[in-house]
């Protein structure tokens, strides 16, 4: 699909001859072409994950079926479109449903996707049939589009193995970073943000689950790092805005940074990926802004990340023209 903002810029291009005796104006035309927010317009999309492979940038979705005003979360499968210039992005269609977890009844919730050692793992919130509560799940496959399995044949974290909080939906909203000496870090929460290791073979934690302690957190962790800096972005308070904290491990202790993105109309959530692609940093959210879209049914946005000299984030604020197209 393609939404287009052309902008139209005038520059003056001059062109010197014989110095001094004879000089020539013209004037070049140069077209930008704008992706527009939301990226997203065939459907109701949310809960952004994002993942760069073969130079094509990849975003993973949350799929909103809800029917206009009426009330609840209705999310049955997870959606993958993919671009490689931020402006055309290609729908692959629903790649991952709560199907495919036997454990699982219902509520494809957020989700994340990473890559190691050539498999791919989909790291996604469902509720649990038999364990009261939300629960995560992790799908693996060889190829980014699929098709996905249950990497576990089980829940790789359920309600009842963390017990900081007694709601049934604390343990949601899996954020999988991998460092570059290999080493995988889970976070996750609702209320109360959790932190695991994963083991190497990316289905079992690797030590107890441990608490970060950051304000006003709500949910949606994400983690990145950028120049030996590692960042938890997340959403807080509610209706949600997205703040950040930064440390010098995956593992903190992390310094909280303060607002990252305001709070959007019409959407009480939002959840974020922070991806760099061909050199540039992209802030990956949803919104309600799509006609007929609204708390149930959201859409999924793409607007600059900007870093500062000292290494903090710069205050990201929503547009409607979104990022420009990438010279081929
Ligand atoms: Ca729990």
């Amino acid at each position: 699909m393609k939404n287009l903002f052309l902008i139209l810029l005038l520059g003056g291009l001059f062109s010197c001859q014989n110095a001094g005796q004879h000089s020539e104006a013209t004037t070049a035309k140069t077209e930008v072409t704008y992706a527009g927010n939301p990226i997203i317009q065939d459907m109701y999309t949310a809960d952004p994950a994002a993942w760069v492979h073969n130079d094509t940038l990849f975003v993973f979705t949350g799929h909103d079926e809800q029917e206009e005003g009426a009330e609840g979360f209705v999310m049955n499968d997870w959606m993958v479109y993919s671009t490689t210039d931020m402006v055309n992005w290609t729908n692959h269609g629903p790649r991952l449903s709560v199907d495919v977890f036997d454990w699982a009844k219902a509520d494809a919730w957020a989700a994340h996707l990473v890559e190691k050692d050539g498999k791919f793992y989909w790291f996604v919130t469902v509720e649990h049939a038999s364990i009261p509560g939300k629960a995560i799940g992790v799908a693996v496959s060889d190829n980014i589009l699929g098709p996905y399995e249950d990497a576990i044949g089980s829940a790789l974290i359920t309600n009842d193995m963390t017990t900081q909080t007694d709601i049934f939906w604390d343990d949601i909203d899996p954020a999988v970073f991998i460092d570059a000496d290999g080493t995988a870090h889970l976070y996750w929460g609702n209320t109360v943000l959790k932190y695991a290791p994963l083991k190497e073979n990316m289905t079992e934690l690797d030590g107890p689950i441990e608490v970060i302690d950051v304000p006003s957190f709500t949910e949606g962790p994400y983690v990145f790092k950028r120049n030996d800096q590692y960042f938890l972005t997340f959403s807080a308070q509610f209706p949600e805005v997205i703040d950040y904290a930064m440390a010098d491990s995956p593992a903190g202790p992390w310094v909280y940074k303060g607002r990252l993105f305001d709070e959007v109309p019409n959407s009480p959530t939002n959840h974020q990926a922070v991806v760099e692609y061909k050199g540039d940093w992209y802030f990956v959210y949803h919104n309600a802004a799509l006609k007929g879209g609204g708390e149930f049914r959201r859409s999924v946005c793409v607007d600059y990340a900007y870093f500062d000299d000292d290494g903090s984030m710069k205050e990201i604020v929503p547009t409607e023209k979104g990022v420009m197209e990438i010279d081929k």
